[in-house]
């Protein structure tokens, strides 16, 4: 096992199932759902938070996030794709990871 929950995730040490894999991202969904439909983009990489990311971690994960939106069909109707940053950002996961919640209203502004 590595330190990282997501490390683990994404390499299958921990059993999680993987909606979605591509060349940069790992999909799996939320644990603990936030909305009807919650699922989190992880990299592939790991990279503390997007503070340390490069741009082409970000538009992997940005990519992935877009394309499982039009897998599952909620881009059509909408949806939210967030990065939380740091303590009062509310990051708890110390992997960089992009939330994708989908299937309510979303309230603005976010709590
Ligand atoms: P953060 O607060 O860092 O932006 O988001 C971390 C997210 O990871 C939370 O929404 C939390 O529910 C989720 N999470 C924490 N541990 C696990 C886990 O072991 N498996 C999955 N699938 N999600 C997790
Ligand atoms: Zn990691």
């Amino acid at each position: 096992m590595s330190n990282c929950l997501f490390c683990d995730i994404v390499s299958g040490k921990i059993p999680s199932p993987h909606c979605l894999d591509t060349e940069d991202a790992v999909v799996i969904r939320d644990i603990a759902p936030a909305a009807p439909k919650h699922f989190l983009v992880l990299s592939r990489r790991h990279v503390d938070s997007l503070n340390d990311a490069d741009s082409g971690v970000v538009a992997g994960l940005f990519e992935a996030a877009t394309r499982w939106a039009r897998a599952e069909g909620f881009d059509r109707e909408g949806y939210r794709a967030v990065i939380n940053v740091l303590e009062l950002g509310g990051q708890t996961v110390p992997h960089l990871h992009l939330h994708l919640l989908a299937g309510r209203a979303m309230n603005w502004p976010p709590g």
